[in-house]
């Protein structure tokens, strides 16, 4: 039986189990869709949730609100001519805190 208090339901590394799955995300406002893999979304944002990456994701084309995230297969039609986002690399801001003494 599942505990209650288990939070991450449907997370990344599942959709690696039984076959590649990829991670759809679709903003609804601009119609931008971006396949991702789910490797590269756990290096970002850890092995999180699948459902919680429509909060924590945001359209790059400005604050269009909730993006749809959903997992898919890729059928052998599909899998044809299919971009898929890759991860480049993770860029760091290195922010100065000050202090006076
Ligand atoms: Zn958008």
């Amino acid at each position: 039986m599942p505990s209650p208090y288990r939070h991450k339901d449907f997370p990344l590394s599942s959709l690696n189990q039984g076959g590649r799955q990829l991670v759809r995300v679709h903003c609804r406002y601009c119609k931008r869709t971006h396949n991702y893999f789910p490797d590269d979304l756990i290096q970002i944002f850890g092995d999180v949730d699948v459902d919680s990456l429509m909060d924590r994701m945001t359209c790059e084309g400005g604050k269009h609100g909730r993006l749809d995230v959903s997992a898919f297969m890729p059928t052998g039609s599909q899998s044809v001519g299919l971009r898929i986002r890759r991860l480049v690399a993770i860029k760091i801001h290195r922010v100065p805190v000050w202090r006076e003494d």
